[in-house]
């Protein structure tokens, strides 16, 4: 570039100001305030003067723009950027995936009441620590201790931040620079950074391995227990399955060694099952019930998996263990706000009835779910797809495997129906991309070169949604 092509290139660029000016811009300064707009406004000219010296340097030829058109170039980019950061943050997005509890997406949708009960509770103000009894302070416990108690059976419980940190703090009031023992063949890791090994050096116990990755037995656990011990942990392996040549102690057997030794029983149930899913055809999950009877001195879980709550851990058992618990300065930390335990008791609620807990927790209506009725979705959403695409793309109801995801049932394949459509231009990825997106976003996967729209996950409502982004991309 000649020295008088790069000045008169430099000239067109506006100064500050002048695109502050520009009516567009104004526009943009009445939505997100003078001081975002202004330095956005740097970053871009900034971005511009560095492209045009690089390509100078490359020798590419930059074409040339009289200062009107730079400007308008400038306030698209800027008008782009500002759209970008409107579409940023947490939004709801459309589960096309057939994944019911996709950790990704935000684990369990949450049953209308939950949503009335936050509701309630949040526009105003509500008794999270007020005993309506006495007129005087009140624990935040009290209104899932209530309900835990009478749908497990365990004599106390106490609702914290996730089970992480319900395994965390138990292990650190109950062991804390005392032993834990547990089997080789628990020690799990779940989503990457919750390591069993790793979560009970945190704590302050010490870890005592005990047994072979496939084979555990009492006598193992018996020979290790000592002076220092203080926790025998079980831990559910949620998420893997180990087949073969396999033997673990059971919960009763380790209870018995427990009472025997003086020593506390703890399980890690993970999931937090409270409905018999064998009712539903799928295999037996260790519900916490049964944990509590078999004789588990305290039993966490989450709140998000199979109890189809909010993110939340609960600890469940004997009154002395958790008052013990609710006393550490650590529970402070992970304690959970009046949304989560509103969502929770309500949630919780629900289960003093079993029918009445599938017909209203979205992830187990999901979970009970028949084929038949799977079908009948599929048709009307498929139905929807051709009127708002015209016919013009082939679509067709397919046969496809769901799960119950967030590491929870390994290798339990749900029979699920989706919608596959065909893909024209610009081809399954780009779709995907675009859908990913729309106004909802649309979350779903490629088989086969087809794009899937598992109707497990969708309620009523996503099906136009699903078709309208369709529509949208297609048109
Ligand atoms: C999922 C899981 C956890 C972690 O629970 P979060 O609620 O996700 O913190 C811990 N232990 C087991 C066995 C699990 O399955």
């Amino acid at each position: 570039m000649k020295e008088y092509e790069k000045q008169e290139a430099l000239r067109a660029i506006p100064p500050v100001n002048e695109i502050l000016d520009h009516t567009e811009v104004k526009a943009l300064i009445e939505r997100s305030g003078r001081a975002l707009i202004t330095e956005s406004i740097k970053l871009i000219l900034d971005g511009y003067r560095k492209r045009m010296v690089a390509s100078e340097q490359s020798g590419t030829i930059i074409e040339h723009k009289t200062r009107k058109e730079v400007t308008e170039y400038l306030v698209g980019k800027l008008t782009a950027m500002m759209e970008e950061q409107q579409e940023a943050g947490l939004k709801k997005v459309i589960n096309a995936t057939g994944v019911v509890l996709h950790t990704n997406l935000g684990r369990a949708p949450l049953p209308e009441k939950a949503l009335q009960l936050i509701h309630e509770v949040s526009e105003g103000y509500c008794n999270l620590e007020y005993d309506l009894e006495t007129g005087s302070r009140g624990s935040r416990h009290s209104h899932i201790e209530e309900v835990v108690t009478r749908v497990t059976g365990a004599e106390s419980a106490i609702i914290v931040n996730n089970n992480a940190s319900a395994v965390f703090l138990c292990l650190n009031t109950l062991a804390d620079n005392r032993e834990v023992i547990v089997s080789r063949g628990q020690q799990v890791e779940i989503g990457g950074s919750f390591r069993i090994p790793d979560i009970i050096a945190g704590s302050g116990a010490k870890m005592v391995e005990v047994g072979t990755t496939n084979k555990t037995r009492l006598a193992d656990y018996a020979k290790a227990a000592g002076e220092d011990t203080s926790v025998l942990l079980k831990v559910h392996t949620s998420n893997f399955k180990l087949t073969g040549f396999v033997e673990e102690v059971s919960l009763k057997e380790l209870a018995a060694l427990g009472r025997e030794k003086g020593l506390t029983v703890m399980e890690d149930l993970g999931s937090g099952c409270l409905y018999d899913l064998s009712r539903l055809g799928l295999q037996y999950e260790p519900m916490v019930q049964d944990s509590i009877k078999y004789g588990a001195d305290i039993v966490t879980f989450s709140g998000d998996k199979l109890l189809g709550g909010p993110q939340a851990g609960i600890i469940a058992g004997r009154k002395d263990l958790i008052d013990k618990i609710k006393m550490n300065p650590l529970s402070r930390m992970v304690r959970c706000d009046k949304t989560t335990i509103a969502a929770m008791t309500a949630v919780l609620s629900l289960y003093t009835d079993p029918d009445r807990a599938v017909e209203n927790i979205p992830v187990l209506r999901m979970m009970a779910l028949k084929e038949d009725e799977l079908a009948a979705g599929a048709v009307v959403l498929k139905n929807l797809i051709d009127a708002a695409l015209e016919g013009r793309v082939e679509t067709e109801i397919v046969d496809d495997t769901d799960e119950v995801g967030g590491g929870s049932l390994p290798g339990v394949e749900l029979k699920g129906k989706a919608v596959a459509l065909h893909p024209p231009e610009p081809g399954a990825n780009e779709i995907q991309a675009l859908l990913r997106k729309a106004k909802t976003p649309v979350i779903c996967k490629i088989n086969r070169d087809r794009i899937l729209f598992n109707v497990r996950t969708l309620v009523r409502e996503d099906y136009a949604d699903v078709a309208e982004a369709l529509a949208g991309i297609l048109r």
